[in-house]
């Protein structure tokens, strides 16, 4: 495909240029294998750059400006996005190899994202606490100032909307580093931000390796505030650097969340919830609901359902827009095949695949559906984040039994459940360990208005809605001696 800009830039207070050292890296398109373009490869030099010339936009006209001004510079990016919308929607279809409906979903929800937080920057406030005759105490949210951005390949729109959107509209500065699978909607993003107004180097954006640029912003001692969104490994490193600057960091990780499905579920309700929330993107989501737990009543039923569905998925080229695009790598493909190759050897029987599709490229990155039936919820499929299209339907009989299954691995991200008894709805909302929890739906859409994060593994603070402004914010308290 073409592009409408050189893809091989960085963005530095305003400048797009090569990386320092001139190097670059290959992309490849996920759906065939073949070299798409090549992007910058930022190093640590870059990243030391970029954090100043955040700094020095946070002392200039960005930090003097009001919340309103800020909103509506927000809120223009967001209209901007829009008109963006077919092309970021091609870039991200050819670049993360997402079949056209979800790469187009991702960019309408990025600009949901400016929208919101355009609408949001200036309705944070303080509070006035009574204290003591003679004072007047109250509060006041300040921007943190340099904030760092990590974002993983599989929703770069989406986290780069939802971290970036929040922290500007708290008046923050922000280096973005991209992954080096998947930078390019984040360039367009860019151009398309200075375009809508944003001042010069408000926003710089480098992509490069994890261990390179990732690592070098999370160690920065002139960064206030890191956002990751990435596994728990990496998560881990980041925290430690981060640490040893006392800058605090949200961390939004990994998951293997579960759908509980009660024996009193309307299943042709949950049925397509059930099949979407474990091969959307592949499979390739933080919150994908990888765990089906079935009640014995409707144990038999609903895998009869949920294999019939299985067998009609297709997988094919992301262009294509079948229900199923490739990984995002031959790594990842290896993965998510030894995954599948571990259930069987370990004799889990497969209750039904889907198909790729007879012209799929040779070298895409192609892996039929599976789901896995009668899965003990200790087995190495059930407890490990796959991040490929790979379900397991786990037996229970008691609510009680369904808590201790659902509550029973290293994550908290999200829970789904099904049952049309009120009492048992309230009871589950209580028990559960999730950042979210669904009833009677699985995701709500998205929601770009619905605090999302974790709790465990999953990480911790609060991305997405009102909630993340606060975590983009330092509350400062002003005790006033007035006699
Ligand atoms: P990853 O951890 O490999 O990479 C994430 C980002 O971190 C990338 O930009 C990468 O370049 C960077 N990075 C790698 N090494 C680094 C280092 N040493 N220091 C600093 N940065 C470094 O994750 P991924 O494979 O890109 O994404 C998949 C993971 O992300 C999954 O575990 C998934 O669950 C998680 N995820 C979580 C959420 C959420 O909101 N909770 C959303 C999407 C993805």
């Amino acid at each position: 495909m073409k592009f409408s800009f050189e893809t091989d830039k960085i963005l530095i207070a305003g400048k797009w240029r090569n990386a320092e050292n001139n190097e670059t890296i290959d992309v490849f398109n996920p759906s065939t294998g073949e070299v798409l373009c090549k992007v910058a490869r930022g190093s640590a030099k870059d990243i030391d750059e970029a954090v100043l010339a955040a700094q020095a936009a946070m002392d200039g006209e960005w930090g003097r400006m009001t919340a309103l001004e800020r909103g509506r510079i927000l809120t223009k990016i967001g209209e901007k996005i829009k008109k963006y919308e077919d092309e970021l929607t091609e870039i991200e279809s050819h670049d993360v190899g997402k079949p056209v409906k979800q790469a187009r979903a991702d960019a309408i929800a990025m600009a949901r994202y400016f929208e919101f937080y355009g609408g949001s920057a200036d309705k944070v406030m303080g509070h006035t606490i009574p204290y003591m005759e003679g004072y007047t105490v109250y509060t006041l949210r300040e921007p943190h100032g340099v904030t760092g951005h990590i974002v993983p390949w599989n929703y770069p729109m989406q986290i780069t909307g939802r971290c970036v959107g929040g922290a500007l509209a708290m008046g923050n500065t922000c280096v973005l580093k991209p992954s080096e699978e998947a930078c390019l909607t984040a360039l367009l993003f860019a151009r398309i931000a200075e375009e809508a107004g944003l001042p010069k180097g408000v926003l710089n954006v480098v992509p490069g390796f994890g261990a390179e640029a990732g690592a070098a912003l999370s160690s920065h001692p002139g960064v206030h505030h890191i956002s990751f969104t990435g596994s728990v490994g990496v998560g881990k490193l980041v925290q430690k650097a981060a640490g040893d600057n006392i800058v605090p960091v949200t961390l939004e990780l990994g998951g293997k969340s579960p759908q509980i499905v009660f024996d009193d579920a309307d299943l042709d309700a949950a049925l397509p919830f059930l099949v979407a929330g474990g091969i959307q993107n592949a499979g390739q989501t933080c919150s994908a609901g990888t765990r089906i737990l079935a009640q014995s009543g409707i144990y038999e039923k609903l895998i009869e359902m949920m294999s019939e569905k299985y067998k009609a998925l297709q997988v094919g080229k992301a262009t294509d827009d079948l229900d199923v695009g490739p990984l995002i790598s031959a790594k990842q493909l290896n993965t998510v095949k030894s995954y599948i190759e571990a259930g069987e050897k370990s004799g889990l029987k497969i209750a039904a695949q889907g198909s790729i599709v007879y012209d799929a490229p040779e070298n895409g990155n192609y892996v039929s559906p599976t789901l896995f039936r009668d899965v003990s919820n200790d087995h190495k499929l059930a407890q490990e984040e796959i991040f490929g299209p790979v379900q397991v339907v786990i037996p229970f009989d008691s609510e009680e039994e369904a808590i201790k299954i659902a509550n029973g691995t290293e994550y908290g991200l999200v829970t789904g459940v099904w049952t049309r008894d009120g009492g048992r709805q309230l009871r589950m909302a209580k028990a559960v360990k999730a950042g979210q929890l669904f009833i009677n739906n699985y995701g709500a859409g998205g929601g770009v208005e619905l605090p999302f994060g974790g709790i465990g593994k999953s990480g911790f603070g609060r991305e997405k809605g009102f909630e993340a402004l606060y975590g983009f914010s330092v509350l400062k308290t002003v005790a006033v001696n007035h006699g």
